[in-house]
């Protein structure tokens, strides 16, 4: 079935990418993190392709996000770190789902799950080292340790994991680096001490921009996800010879002639100085395509660039395509990894005054993702 609009996603670029940074990190192992969709490109087949690149392990924020992963086939090991309360806990254990845990009410929760199930729960413990987001602030860590101790002697859960996350790793020189890097130590002995550590425990902490700029983060393994997906992680210094997987396009749904002075959209913010035709590109802010990139963003058409003329509607916007004999069918490319003249999601996030991993996360249900290049797995 044609469809107005669709994004395709290279599956073989996500494999060059996920083999380029499975590269970088050394002999560490690859997690990758397939939250949100596989951040918009399609959850399960860029979870193989992931696989297929060299990674050993999946992240996910939420259990229900591997609960599908593993309805979808996938049987890799897959990690969930954001478990709020009432999360189908009692599922993910029964599907073989690592958890993370950050605080004793959630061991708690996790425990009685474990007991309820009958299944041993694979537990990496978090650490917050300076992002003041999620994880354990290291003035509760030897108590949290403690706790999952005592578990452990029980039998309910194993400690698979000690783990923590950047919040500037894509600054590169910030100094809360190296103080995470140090508070990450500090998290590694009071658990080795307490007997919590070992060699069968990963220990992780880099996101794509660390993978790829701080080898002494590396650890036991990385768990890169934006640059999976071929954006960089730090666009200031380069694309690190990630190749962008996503493509944008939509077809033309009616093209007109209008006169000079024509008020295009709603209040009217782009009007025709001369008589020329518009097109009209049936995806809109429902469809991921910020209200903000009115009059800013700029879409392939017919070989040259045009600007999102007039405001960006629910599901649609014009675009002004002067005396260029365009017609209704016709591709018009929003963003890929811009060899044919298209502008980049790099652009769009630069234009929009926002990050890659905003552009394609935001792109709705009603675009279908059309996976190319399969692999042979
Ligand atoms: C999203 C996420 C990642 C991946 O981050 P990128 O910046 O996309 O590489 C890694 N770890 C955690 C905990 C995350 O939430």
């Amino acid at each position: 079935m044609a469809t107005p609009a669709q994004a395709r996603v290279d599956l073989a670029a996500i494999r060059h990418n996920v083999a380029l940074l499975k590269e970088r990190a050394g002999g560490a192992e690859l997690m990758g993190a397939v939250k949100a969709d596989a951040y918009g490109h399609g959850l399960v087949p860029c979870s193989e392709a992931v696989l297929e690149g060299g990674a050993t392990r999946l992240g996910t924020a939420f259990i229900r996000e591997a609960l599908a992963l593993r309805e979808g086939g996938v049987t890799a090991p897959i990690l969930s770190w954001l478990i709020t309360p009432d999360e189908p806990i009692d599922a993910a254990l029964e599907q073989g789902v690592e958890l993370s845990a950050a605080d004793e009410r959630l061991l708690g929760e996790i425990a009685a799950a474990a007991r309820r199930t009958g299944r041993t729960a694979k537990l990496h413990l978090e650490a917050d080292t300076g992002m003041s987001r999620g994880g354990c602030p290291l003035a509760a860590w030897p108590g949290l340790l403690a706790r999952a101790l005592e578990l452990r002697a029980e039998g309910v859960i194993e400690i698979i994991g000690l783990w923590s996350h950047f919040a500037c790793a894509d600054i590169p020189g910030h100094p809360s680096i190296e103080q995470q890097l140090e508070a990450f130590e500090t998290a590694l002995k009071l658990a080795e001490q307490a007997g919590a550590a070992g060699s069968h425990v990963i220990r992780h902490i880099a996101n794509s921009a660390a993978t790829v700029t701080l080898p002494g983060a590396r650890y036991d393994l990385v768990r890169p996800g934006i640059a999976m997906y071929g954006l960089s992680p730090i666009p200031e210094l380069g694309d690190f010879g990630l190749r962008p997987a996503m493509t944008l396009t939509a077809r033309i749904g009616l093209v007109k002639r209008v006169p000079e002075g024509s008020g295009v959209s709603y209040a009217h913010l782009y009007t025709t100085d001369r008589e020329t035709t518009l097109g009209l590109v049936p995806l809109g802010y429902a469809d991921g395509i910020l209200r903000h990139a009115t009059g800013r963003a700029e879409v392939l058409a017919g070989g040259r660039r045009r600007l999102v003329a007039g405001r960006v509607c629910m599901d649609q916007f014009m675009i002004d395509m002067g005396d260029d004999p365009l017609a209704a069918g016709d591709e018009v490319v929003l963003f890929g990894p811009g060899d044919g003249g298209e502008p980049t999601v790099q652009e769009w996030a630069d234009t929009l005054g926002t990050i890659t991993h905003e552009i394609v996360t935001r792109i709705g249900s009603r675009v279908p993702r059309i996976h190319e290049h399969k692999g042979s797995r």
